[in-house]
This record gives structure tokens, sequence and C-alpha cells, in this order.
């Protein structure tokens, strides 16, 4: 009994396993199809500054509109896009779009775009980004890329001299999802970075049980280290009162301001924040 159990048990994993293998292949083979398809669309999600309550960043957020299986998140689009090595062109993509979008938006407002670290290695970054302000006419400061720490961790005499020249530009650098990683403080301290998101994980609880102590220390000594500090993933009033009581936090993003949404309705929230009135028929689109 035990072995016919083994075997079936062997032959269970090896059936599901077949799948797997053959539910990728197809992912693979649309993913390569969707951009030239133009399947793919770019959400965007405030990030708003704590004093004056304006919008001053808007961060885009890849999306996948795949013909049959509906919207695909970035969970499964951008792990297999980096393993194809498809996420530099996809990359490309993203970061002109985005440029081309922000010039659409108040003269104050940046757009934040994310980078893989395979993108941010390659070779010609520079003057990949140079291009995507060239095609789009949107000035360097109005651009923040943000990069998570497994960037920082490979070929840190490179990445310094991507992050400097960058710098030079005039380009913002961004240190997202801070604390979920190999967080080493001496990172915020080492690399020239102007901002840092704090993850959202640092604020589970703290509106009913946990203490601010360690969300307290973190935005503290990034700010005392001359970063801008975002915390991200604010839900609740409750926690939005609790991360601007001392002033150490600049600005804040989640789904208490807004979730992401499309760009005719970014516009639209923009336009609200900065008290511009929005054509009629932008408004149709937006409402319909
Ligand atoms: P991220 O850069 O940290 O983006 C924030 C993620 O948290 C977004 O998920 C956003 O929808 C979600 N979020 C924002 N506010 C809240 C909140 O209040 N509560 C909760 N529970 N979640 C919130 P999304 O759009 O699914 O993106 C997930 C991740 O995928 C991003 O994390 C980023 O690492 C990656 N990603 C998204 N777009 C791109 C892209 O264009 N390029 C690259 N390389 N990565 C991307
Ligand atoms: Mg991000
Ligand atoms: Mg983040
Ligand atoms: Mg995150």
């Amino acid at each position: 009994r035990a072995k016919a159990d083994g075997r079936g048990t062997y032959c269970f994993f090896r059936d599901e396993m077949a799948a797997t293998v053959e539910a990728r292949r197809i992912l693979e083979l649309d993913l390569r199809k969707a951009l030239a398809n133009e399947e793919f669309e770019l959400f965007y999600q405030p990030l708003v500054n704590l004093k004056s309550g304006k919008i001053a960043t808007c961060e885009a957020l890849l999306r996948w509109n795949h013909p049959v299986r509906g919207t695909v998140a970035p969970v499964d689009i951008i792990p297999v896009a980096e393993d194809m090595g498809l996420i530099v062109d996809l990359g490309r993509w993203i970061l002109r779009r985005a440029c081309m979008e922000c010039m659409k938006w108040p003269d104050g407002v940046s757009v934040a775009v994310n980078f893989s670290p395979q993108q941010f290695h390659q070779r010609d970054v520079l003057s990949e980004i140079r291009y995507a302000f060239e095609v789009s006419g949107l000035p360097a400061h109005r651009l923040e890329i943000e990069i998570t720490e497994s960037s920082l961790l490979r070929n840190t005499q490179l990445t310094h001299d991507i992050l400097s020249q960058l710098h030079a530009l005039g380009v913002r650098i961004s240190l997202d999802d801070f604390g979920t990683g190999y967080s080493s403080l001496s990172y915020l301290h080492n690399f020239p970075m102007q901002k840092v998101k704090i993850d959202r994980s640092f604020l589970e609880g703290i509106d009913t049980d946990r203490p601010l102590t360690l969300l307290r220390g973190v935005a503290r000594l990034s700010a005392d280290l001359g970063m801008s500090v975002v915390v991200e993933g604010i839900e609740t009033n409750e926690q939005l009162e609790l991360i601007s009581a001392d002033g150490t936090v600049a600005e804040g993003q989640g789904y208490l301001f807004s979730r992401p949404v499309p760009s005719v309705r970014i516009r639209q929230l923009l336009n609200a924040s900065y008290g511009r009135r929005m054509p009629e028929d932008q408004i149709a689109i937006v409402s319909s």
C-alpha cells in the first residue's frame, strides 16, 4: 500500500511539474508577443506630500491586459521577464511611456519608475535614460528611479558610478521596499541616493498593538542621513496620523490616498490636487 501511494504521489508531482513547465512556456510565449501587441499598460499611484497634502510624485506600476487571463499583476510578469532577459526591452518601454505620461502632468509633479537589477546594470543604462528624456522632453529632475537593495548588492563600484552619474544628470534615486532585504543601514550612507521608501511591512499593526519604535527609528535615521523619507502602504487614518506626528516622514503612499489607477484617472486626481478643471471630454472618459 505504502509503495503504491508513494508511486501515486510521485506521478502526481511529475504531472504537476509537467503542467507547471507547460504553463510557464505558454506564459513566456505570451509575454514575447505582449509588447508588440500593446497589451501592457501603466497604472499610477500618488505619493502625497504629508505637509501640503498635494501629490508630489506618481509611481508607474505595470499591468498586463492579457487577452484571456485578464489583468496580470507585476509579481507574475517581472520575475519571468527577468529570467527571459525580456526585462530590458520591457523596461525601456516602461521608462519611455512613464516619461511621456509625466509631461501631461502639472510641472511640479514627478514620475517614479521601478528598475529591476538587470535593467539597472545594463551596459548603456545612462544612454537609455537620456534617450527617454530626449523622446519625451521630460527634464531629468522630474524622474525618480526606484531600485531595491538587490540592485546595490552586486558590483558595488559600477553601481556607485551609475548612481553618481544619474545624480549628476539630476535624476533622483529612491531606495524601494527598504527594510525587507539585506538591509544594511550603511547603504543609505555609502550610495548617493535621495529618497528612501520604508516598506509597508513596517506599518503592520502600528495602529493596533505594535509600537512605532522601529518605523520611527528607521525614518529618523534616514532623515538624519539627508534622505527624503516615504512610507508606503498607508491604509488607515490611524496609520497616517501616527506617521505624520513628528514630521520626519515627508511623503506617504497607500490605498488611503489612492490605489494605482489608469492614466486618465491619475490626471483627474492631479487636476483635483492642483485645483485645475478638467476638460469635459476627459471627465466623460473617466466616469464611463
Ligand atoms: P513596489 O514598487 O513596492 O510598488 C508598490 C506595490 O504595493 C504596488 O503593487 C502597489 O499596488 C502596492 N500598494 C500600494 N499601496 C498599498 C497599500 O496601501 N496596501 C497594500 N496592501 N499594497 C499597496 P503592484 O502594482 O502589484 O507592484 C508590485 C511590485 O512589482 C512593485 O512593488 C515593484 O517591485 C514591481 N513592479 C511594478 N511595476 C514595475 C515596473 O514597471 N518595473 C519593475 N521592474 N518592477 C515593477
Ligand atoms: Mg516601487
Ligand atoms: Mg515599494
Ligand atoms: Mg513594496
